[in-house]
Formats: structure tokens, sequence, C-alpha cells
């Protein structure tokens, strides 16, 4: 169904693991502005439940962003259905955090496996059709960890830096087809992911008090925030900003030291 009011009016918009945490607060935000949003997660029964509760113009489609093939589906079926693909949202990433010499060699490729060649199998799933369309944004969610190194976190950052990359080698190279690759960087966010790691601390709460204390805004973000951010960069009001990244983390990353 056409929806025809809001920033993201008429746009079909394909979100990653969006069954709960940051990609479900985008896919709520995309929705609000009026997109058809194709909801995807490895996780179908939690998606389907999302997209019960965000109604009209939203379906789901199940997806392990690490399956390319699937992922070619999942582009394919949302052309046949909608007759275009305006937008993507790389979203679905883990954690995965060792000391570097600690860290068993699978996880190594489980964590690149997914949150780098994950986002790559969705950019090439789409941009057959985006340059076609000679029109599409595509946003991917990197992280701090891309800018900056905590230790024995690895192979994360990696996987995260290497998303930077990605964006800017996309960006340039799509620039002139009218589609516009960029990438948001957001510090901690309140989601299932940060409460984890916290709770792999030996104490959660204090842990949680003394990182709102080292953030300049004295919290940790709020996914819609990163959610509000994203539907700027899909929109038409962003329409020369190609190859870049934006981080969200009330000021971290730019202090020198507390
Ligand atoms: P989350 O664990 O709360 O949710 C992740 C979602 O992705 C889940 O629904 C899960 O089922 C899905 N998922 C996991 N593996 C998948 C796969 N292989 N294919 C498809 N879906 C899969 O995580 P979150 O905190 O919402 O993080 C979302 C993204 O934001 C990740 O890329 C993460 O690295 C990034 N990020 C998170 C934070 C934070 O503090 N939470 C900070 C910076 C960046």
């Amino acid at each position: 169904m056409a929806r025809t009011a809001g920033r993201l009016a008429n746009k079909v918009i394909i979100v990653t693991g969006a069954a709960k945490g940051i990609g479900n607060a985008i896919a709520r935000c995309v929705s609000r502005e009026g997109a058809t949003v194709v909801l995807t997660d490895i996780d179908g029964e939690r998606a389907r439940d999302a997209v019960v509760l965000l109604g009209d113009g939203c379906i789901f489609m199940e997806l392990d962003v690490a399956d390319q093939g699937r992922f070619d589906s999942v582009a394919a079926e949302t052309l046949t259905r909608f007759g275009r693909i305006d937008g993507l949202v790389n979203n679905a990433g883990i954690n995965v955090k060792y000391e570097p010499l600690a860290m068993p060699d699978a996880e190594w490729h489980r964590c690149l496996n997914i949150n780098l060649k994950g986002q790559w199998n969705g950019c090439r799933a789409v941009l057959p059709t985006m340059v076609r369309q000679q029109a599409g944004a595509i946003v991917n969610i990197s992280s701090v960890h891309g800018h900056q190194i905590v230790p024995a976190s690895f192979p994360y950052p990696v996987s995260k830096s290497a998303i930077l990359g990605l964006t800017r080698a996309l960006g340039v190279e799509y620039a002139p087809n009218n589609i516009r690759v960029n990438s948001i960087s957001p510090g901690y966010v309140d989601t299932d992911l940060l409460q984890d790691y916290f709770n792999s601390l030996p104490d959660p709460d204090s842990a949680r008090r003394s990182t709102d204390e080292l953030i300049p805004a004295r919290r940790v973000c709020r996914p819609d925030e990163v959610g509000m951010t994203t539907v700027f960069l899909l929109s038409d009001e962003a329409p020369y900003i190609a190859g870049s990244d934006i981080v969200i983390d009330g000021g971290r990353l730019a202090m020198y030291h507390n």
C-alpha cells in the first residue's frame, strides 16, 4: 500500500536485525516517516511480533545476513512485491570480544562473516536495483569501536573499522549513480547487546554507572536516537552526503580524557 505522508513517503526500505534493539528502533522511525519497511532478522519469531506492532506497510522476511544467497532472495522478493528498493539499513551485528591471542580462529570468521561480509552481502544484493533506478541510499551501522580501540575487544573493532572502509569505497563508487552510501557510528546504546556486555563484567550496575560518567552527555544513547539519524540519511534531506560517517556518542569521541 502506498504511504503518502512523512519524510520517507513512498520509499521501500529493508532493515536487517530489525527484531529488537537498534534495528527495531530504526524500523519504527522509518515506518513512522511513511516508508514501507521490510524488517529482516535471523530471529523469525520475535521479528514477526515486531511487524504486528508496526502495522500497515511493514512485512517480515527471515534473513541471516551472512547468507549471501538468501540476501539476494530478500532483495528479489522486495522488488517483486513493491517494484523498487529505495533504502537498505545494514544494522545486524554481533559482539565478539577477546584478547587477540586468546581468540579461537572460528570466532574471527563468525565476527567478520556477520558484521562485515553481512553488510557487503546486503549492498551487493540491492545495488544492481539502485543502479537501474539511478537512486538509493544505504546506511551501514558501524560503531565508535571502528574509530577507537578498547583493549580485549578483538576482533569487533576490526569488523567495525572495515565497515567505515566499505562505506567510503561504495560511497565513492556509486555517488555518480545518485546512490548515497553512509554509515553511523553509535557509542553505547541501551539495548540487550549493551546489557549483555555489562552482565559479563564483575559488577554490572557499577559498570553502567561508570559508563554514564564517562560520557559528556552523562547517559547512554537511546535506540531511537540512532533511528532518527538513519531517517535523515535515508531521506531527501541528505542529498549530498556520500561516503560519510556520523558519530552518535554524546560527545565521548571528541574528548581527550577525563
Ligand atoms: P541486539 O543484539 O540488541 O540486536 C541485534 C539484532 O540482530 C537481533 O534482533 C538479532 O536477532 C539480529 N541478528 C544477529 N545476528 C544476525 C544475523 N546473522 N542475521 C540477521 N540478524 C541477526 O544488538 P544492537 O545493540 O541493537 O546492535 C545493532 C547494531 O548496532 C550492531 O551492528 C551493533 O554492532 C551496533 N552497535 C551497537 C551498540 C550498542 O551499544 N548497543 C553500539 C554501537 C554499535
